[in-house]
């Protein structure tokens, strides 16, 4: 019933005549059509309200935007599809996928998607690897040359995408999938086996979730533990916040079903290309450098508090760790973990148990992190490296853009740089140096990774046994060989070249 209210309130905003007698009064005056003029009239009331002081009012800036956007669907015959509700087989082609339109996505419905615009490590590209959905992105033009009914050949593996293929095509994919399926059986054997090398340097092989739903797969491919819980998705999909209750079901959820394996589980990273409609930040220049993660968390402390608050209380069901996104220095370190301590007195005052073995570690994915990770590592129980956003960073390459993404490399030697620095900054204060950007799951990648003294690997769980496979048939002190000399080489095409050649 509350929920239905909103289309009261929405019902109301379309009868009001200052909203409408502008569109109108536009169409009159200036000769534009209804859809620029509902537009502009609608931008224009977005921000005004998104100006405002009171809380309440800047929210109702998502109500104007959501029914700007549904007239304007009407006026140009755009019918309005929920993902979740495709009924047939078919593969999803887009100009662009929010993470969440991505997250609502049916697998056994949604075959795979092509969009126009966004990279590998867009966070609707890293949704699409943890349901295990084949994708292509960034294609630039799908839109425009996929139509309507056309049969598509959709090679995520290859970012390839064939429209209306010859039958000899269609046989060769054909064997492709039975060659998948056949070598996906093959790594059942080493579901239970331990992630350790050929002169035993063991590792942990985790995998990233999104939401407790996951946990299924992460099981499946016997993953060691979770390296990623990304909590933002919890808050997504939905009109108000999550409750301190309904976010420790989910983390009881995850640590129950875990069962004692460690599980990170990071605080809220919104921000950047995850939006939430209740608490709008406003249009940024420049999202992915602007109000975020962390930086949100410290300035609202009261939604900080209600998630560390659900963790703690989640924390005697299992091995919970804790971990900060996007910190940057010393200061946020300190201050976050003041409000730790402000929450764990909270529930001592109301005899609300917690495990004290709680740790406390944070994501190194801003260059100035890694930089001084050596004053970090003294105040923290463990980092974990952020490449999605270390390499978007260092590199000053944006991960959404496609015209850009030959540039966005993770071999770049800059990165590989940060990452030794980082990994030999945390051991020497003995603490674990893990990695939860997609880089961690790249074949080529790990074997560099392992020589650079990477403790553990988190990935999408689709990718655990075959980098298990991988780590079993390597050598470490090999490994540390290719991983001091790839330090040394200049340029990205090098360092590829010679992994290439030495695996
Ligand atoms: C990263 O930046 O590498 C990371 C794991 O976080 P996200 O992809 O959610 O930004
Ligand atoms: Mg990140």
């Amino acid at each position: 019933k509350d929920k239905a209210a909103i289309f009261d309130a929405h019902l109301m905003m379309l009868d009001d005549p200052e909203l409408i007698g502008a569109v109108i009064g536009q169409i009159e005056n200036d000769k534009v059509n209804a859809e620029y003029a509902l537009k502009s009239t609608v931008d224009m009331f977005i921000g005004i309200f998104e100006q405002m002081d009171n809380e309440y009012m800047r929210e109702r800036a998502a109500d104007i935007k959501d029914i700007g956007g549904r007239i304007s669907n009407i006026l140009l015959g755009i019918s309005d599809i929920s993902l979740g509700e495709i009924s047939e087989k078919c593969i999803v082609v887009a100009k662009d996928l929010t993470p969440s339109d991505t997250a609502q996505m049916d697998r056994n419905m949604v075959l795979g998607f092509v969009t126009d615009v966004g990279g590998r490590t867009s966070h609707s590209a890293i949704m699409a690897r943890t349901l295990e959905i084949p994708a292509v992105v960034g294609t630039q033009n799908g839109t425009i040359n996929i139509k309507n009914g056309d049969f598509v050949i959709l090679d995520g593996d290859n970012g390839v995408v064939i429209i209306n293929p010859e039958g000899k095509i269609i046989d060769e994919y054909n064997k492709k999938i039975d060659e998948i399926i056949k070598h996906k059986n093959e790594l059942v054997i080493y579901k239970d086996a331990e992630s350790i090398t050929l002169d035993g340097r063991l590792v942990e092989l985790a995998a990233n979730i999104g939401s407790p739903k996951d946990i299924a797969a992460v099981l499946k491919n016997g993953a060691e533990g979770i390296g990623l819980f990304r909590t933002e998705f919890l808050y997504m999909d939905r009109d108000t916040m999550p409750t301190e209750e309904e976010q420790f079901q989910s983390y009881k959820e995850v640590l129950e079903g875990m069962k004692n394996k460690p599980v990170i589980i990071r605080t809220l990273d919104i921000g950047g290309d995850k939006k939430l409609s209740y608490l709008p930040i406003g249009e940024e220049m420049n999202p992915f450098l602007g109000y975020r993660a962390i930086r949100i968390c410290l300035d609202r402390i009261d939604i900080f508090k209600i998630q560390l608050r659900a963790l703690y209380r989640a924390s005697i069901y299992g091995k919970l760790k804790i971990m900060f996104p996007m910190i940057s220095g010393l200061q946020e370190i300190l201050s976050a973990k003041e409000i730790i301590e402000e929450v764990k007195q909270e529930l001592r005052n109301e005899g609300i148990a917690y495990s004290d073995e709680v740790q406390v570690g944070i994501m190194i994915e801003i260059p100035s992190a890694a930089v001084t990770s050596d004053i970090l590592a003294k105040h923290v129980d463990f980092f974990s490296i952020g490449t999605n956003d270390l390499v978007q960073y260092s590199l000053a390459v944006d991960r959404m853009n496609e015209k850009i993404s030959h540039m966005y490399d993770p071999y770049n030697p800059a990165v590989l740089r940060l990452i030794k620095m980082v990994i030999d900054n945390g051991h020497k204060e003995g603490i674990m140096v893990g990695m939860c950007g997609e880089m961690a799951g790249d074949q080529g990648a790990i074997s560099v990774l392992l020589g650079l003294g990477l403790d553990e690997f988190s990935m999408s769980a689709a990718s655990v046994l075959n980098a298990r496979k991988l780590v079993r048939g390597l050598n470490y002190e090999k490994a540390q060989e290719i991983g001091d000399k790839v330090l040394n080489l200049s340029t990205s095409v090098e360092i590829k070249e010679y992994i290439n050649k030495m695996l």
